[in-house]
């Protein structure tokens, strides 16, 4: 049996780790193959971390070679571009064609931007290393340029939108960056903002109403301005529309306002609901019985 993972993230490499133990300590007939478009593993927790300089940007991923050398499963690496359900088949960006008799789809989330128009466009997200090391540059970029200018506002401002776990992280430590910065630079500190803005009434929703208010009296205390029942209506270079025709500038723009299920699965044809981006992990053909 040909078992193919989609996606090595947390449930896929851990998924094709445990299937490979359970088939040799069995002595099942069966074969793992492991696909990513990567060819490390991205430790996502410390992707804030990477996007401010705060730990070395190699120790948010780990060289999948290495963490697969004492297994027998075969890695992949190429991008998944559909899946042929029915006929039980991948097709990878590379013009790879994979069978498989079993699939275990592990894509992780996309970025979710609600058809607000420009948010796609203007703004920086944070869901990969590669997209936390873009961001890391682009703020080092503008502190720099903003040490020469002669209205460094703009430059100094960074607006995070959505107040969830990941923009709460990624505030306070863009904050605990930007004195730094400022000292490396030249940037001058008392013209640097930082805003973290949200739909909702409160943040980190998920975890109830005391952790928000935590959070939001930590923020405070750190110099970040937290903006809530704020919702964004449109983005534009350096611009952000707020709903009731208010505008913010800032240079550097963070949109971690949720995810969706990586549209790759609706365009293979496969059934997507509003939940699908919570579930790490999805299996297509039969229950794999250990
Ligand atoms: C900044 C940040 C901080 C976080 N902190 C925490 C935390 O402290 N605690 C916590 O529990 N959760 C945290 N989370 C959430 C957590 O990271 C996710 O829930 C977790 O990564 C989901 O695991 P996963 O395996 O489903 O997907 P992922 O870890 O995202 O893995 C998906 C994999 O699929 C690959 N892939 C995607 N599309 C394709 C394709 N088309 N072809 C080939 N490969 C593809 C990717 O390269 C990736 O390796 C955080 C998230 C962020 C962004």
């Amino acid at each position: 049996m040909q078992i193919v993972i989609l996606g090595a993230g947390y449930a896929g490499l851990r998924a094709a780790l445990d299937l490979d133990r359970l088939i040799r300590e069995h002595g099942y007939d069966a074969t793992v193959t492991l696909v990513d478009q990567n060819a490390y593993h991205q430790v996502v927790q410390v992707l804030h971390l990477t996007a401010t300089a705060a730990i070395h940007s190699r120790e948010a991923i780990y060289e999948l070679d290495r963490l697969l050398r004492s297994s027998d499963i075969q890695f992949v690496q190429s991008r998944v571009c559909r899946i042929a359900a029915l006929d039980r088949a991948l097709e990878l960006a590379d013009g790879r064609r994979i069978s498989y008799d079993r699939l275990v789809i592990a894509l992780g989330a996309e970025t979710a931007y609600y058809n607000i128009p420009g948010a796609k466009e203007h703004t920086l997200p944070l869901r990969t290393y590669e997209q936390a090391l873009a961001l890391r540059e682009h703020i080092k970029a503008q502190f720099s340029a903003a040490a020469g200018a002669a209205n460094p506002r703009v430059l100094l401002t960074t607006a995070i939108v959505g107040g969830g776990f990941t923009g709460c992280q990624i505030a306070g430590e863009v904050a605990d960056w930007s004195d730094q910065l400022c000292a490396e630079t030249g940037a001058p500190k008392n013209e640097v903002r930082i805003a973290l803005l949200d739909r909702g009434p409160a943040l980190l929703r998920q975890f109830g109403a005391w952790a928000g208010k935590d959070a939001q009296r930590s923020l405070d205390r750190m110099g970040v301005s937290v903006y809530l029942n704020t919702k964004i209506e449109a983005v534009e270079p350096q611009l952000l529309q707020v709903e009731g025709k208010r505008l913010l500038r800032a240079a550097t723009v963070i949109w971690v306002a949720g995810i969706q299920a990586p549209a790759l699965l609706a365009e293979s044809g496969l059934e997507v609901d509003s939940t699908a981006a919570s579930m790490s992990i999805g299996i297509y053909g039969c229950a794999i019985k250990a």
